[in-house]
């Protein structure tokens, strides 16, 4: 069987191992003769499941104990809303870093449920970078600052973290969660929707300081609260059984793998290989990033004009690349090079492009 050689931006590629590991169990989940998405979410078996991903969450990612996990629904963009619903105080504001068209719905979601305003901004270089912490501009009576880690669409990513602030960091890492070992200590609260680099579609990870969850008021709706969801274990209705059962195997294989250390070394050896072909190119490819602000996830680049774009993409696919065409937002190409995505993929795609220069 031929796999594509796939660079989809989410969802994405899942590690082989996981998909057949899932297929081998799908008509029959450990002896119970029933598949894991026909398993009731109270049953032991799932509750173990539900469990076991939670711990192997906090030991990969290392979060401590004062840091509750929730698995919930609605993607990173019902954590748009959720996070201010519960965060934003009484009285006082929400601070947003704009880098790029996910922070900047974020922002537009926070400013519907209370005031949110932008303590630093790069939408002025068409968010090729990450603004510098010094810049930071956090009213006395801000709630929480709130952040995009890795920039998706652009392909920039924050490759340091603000320290000392004098508010909670807010961090969105959808799309670099698990790709990199963190200092948890830096951050309040930390939300990624599975599809990039966790898992299929379908989950959404929030993990949340103790002392952030006792902000959540009573009167919120019980879907939205996060003290809710934490008490009941992200059981409090039927949770996405399936997503959370692969969000499990993509962790054990990262474990197997070695963990995040492991897993940001290969991280780095893939995007070197990308910007390399790149910046070799004598400008027949610009990376839209400016060096410093590089994602390892997310490789932004355009060529000459839109000609010579659609050639290349035409050619990619034809030879059997998945996914390479920029978001519709910003144009030009994107290659998604996730922790599931194999070396060699990345490899052959290095290689296709040289080739599509020299022939050009
Ligand atoms: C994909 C993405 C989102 C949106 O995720 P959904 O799960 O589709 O809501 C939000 N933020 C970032 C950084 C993303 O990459």
């Amino acid at each position: 069987m031929k796999r594509a050689l796939n660079f989809n931006a989410g969802p994405a590629a899942l590690p082989e191992a996981v998909l057949a590991k899932a297929e081998k169990e799908m008509m029959n989940y450990r002896s119970s003769g029933m598949g894991v998405m026909e398993l009731s979410h109270r049953s032991k078996e799932f509750e173990d499941i539900n469990e076991q991903t939670m711990n192997l969450m906090r030991s990969l990612l290392s979060i401590p104990d004062d840091y509750e996990i929730l698995f919930l629904q609605g993607g990173a963009s019902l954590q748009f809303t959720m996070v201010p619903m519960n965060l934003l105080e009484e009285g006082s504001s929400a601070s947003y870093v704009l880098t790029g068209t996910w922070a900047e719905k974020a922002l537009k979601e926070a400013q519907k449920i209370g005031n949110a305003v932008i303590a630093a901004s790069s939408k002025d270089v068409n968010y090729r970078s990450i603004p510098s912490t010094s810049k930071f501009d956090i009213p006395d009576d801000s709630s929480y600052l709130h952040i995009t880690t890795n920039n998706t669409i652009y392909g920039t990513q924050w490759h340091s973290f603000p320290e000392s602030l004098p508010t909670p960091l807010v961090a969105d890492m959808s799309s670099d969660i698990l790709s990199r070992p963190l200092n948890l200590s830096s951050f309040g609260l930390i939300y990624a929707g599975a599809q990039k680099n966790l898992g299929p579609s379908g989950v959404t990870v929030v993990i949340i300081h103790k002392d952030l969850l006792k902000r959540s008021k009573t009167g919120l709706p019980s879907m939205l609260n996060y003290q809710v969801q934490a008490a009941s274990k992200s059981l409090y209705n039927t949770p996405p059984t399936l997503s959370i059962y692969f969000l499990k195997l993509v962790l054990e294989w990262a474990e197997a793998l070695g963990g995040v250390k492991q897993l940001e070394m290969m991280n780095k050896e893939k995007a070197a290989l990308l910007y390399d072909a790149i910046d070799r190119s004598d400008g027949f490819y610009k990376g839209h990033a400016e060096k410093p602000s590089r994602s390892l996830m997310n490789i932004t680049f355009t060529l000459a004009n839109e000609d010579l774009t659609s050639a290349f993409l035409q050619e990619a696919e034809e030879s059997g690349f998945i996914g390479l065409a920029g978001h519709r937002s910003v144009g030009g190409c994107r290659a998604s090079t996730y922790n599931a995505v194999p070396f060699e993929n990345v490899e052959k795609l290095a290689d296709f492009m040289n080739r599509f220069r020299n022939r050009n």
